[in-house]
C-alpha cells in the first residue's frame, strides 16, 4: 500500500532520490536529508503506515529484525560512541513524516543533539493504576 503523498513512499516508489543502505521486500534503510548527525539513517516500512500502533507484529518484526545489524553498521562507519534509535509517533511527538520511520543517529559526547528529559515523580498509587489501565488495553 501506498500513499501518492508521501513523500517515502515517493522514495520507495524511486519518484524521488534517496541514498539507500539497506533494502528488503518489508523495508527500506537510506540516509536522511537533514542529519542530526552524519551518518543518521531512517528505516522504514515498504507499505505506507502512519504510525507504529498500526503496524501489524509481522510487519514491525520484519522491519526491527533489521535493527541490530543496521545500527552495528552505522556505528561501525561512522566510528561513532553510541547510537539513539528514535521514533517519533504522531505530530505531537514530533513525527513530521507520517509514514512509520525509525530514526537511527550517531552519538559522540559533546555533540549537538540534546534531549530534555524531564524525569517526574508519581504520586502514591498512581504508577499501578496506570499500569492496570494499559494492561486491560492490552487485552
Ligand atoms: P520526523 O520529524 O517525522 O520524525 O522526521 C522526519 C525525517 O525525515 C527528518 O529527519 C527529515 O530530515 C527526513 N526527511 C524528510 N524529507 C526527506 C526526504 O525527502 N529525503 C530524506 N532522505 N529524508 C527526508
Ligand atoms: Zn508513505
Amino acid at each position: 500500500m501506498t500513499d501518492p503523498a508521501c513523500i517515502f513512499c515517493k522514495i520507495l516508489e524511486g519518484d524521488i532520490p534517496a541514498v539507500k543502505v539497506l533494502e528488503s521486500p518489508d523495508c527500506l534503510a537510506f540516509m536522511d536529508i537533514g542529519p542530526l548527525a552524519e551518518g543518521h539513517v531512517l528505516l522504514i516500512p515498504a507499505s505506507h503506515v502512519e504510525t507504529i500502533d498500526k503496524m501489524s507484529a509481522a510487519g514491525a518484526a520484519a522491519m526491527l529484525g533489521l535493527l541490530p545489524r543496521l545500527v552495528g553498521a552505522v556505528q561501525a562507519a561512522t566510528g561513532c560512541a553510541g547510537v539513539n534509535v528514535l521514533q517519533n509517533n504522531g505530530p505531537a511527538a514530533h513525527q513530521e513524516v507520517m509514514h512509520v520511520h525509525f530514526h537511527i543517529i550517531p552519538r559522540n559526547p559533546g555533540d549537538a543533539f540534546h534531549f530534555n528529559w524531564p524525569a517526574g515523580k508519581y504520586p502514591n498509587g498512581r504508577i499501578e493504576e496506570l499500569a492496570e489501565a494499559i494492561r486491560q488495553e492490552l487485552d
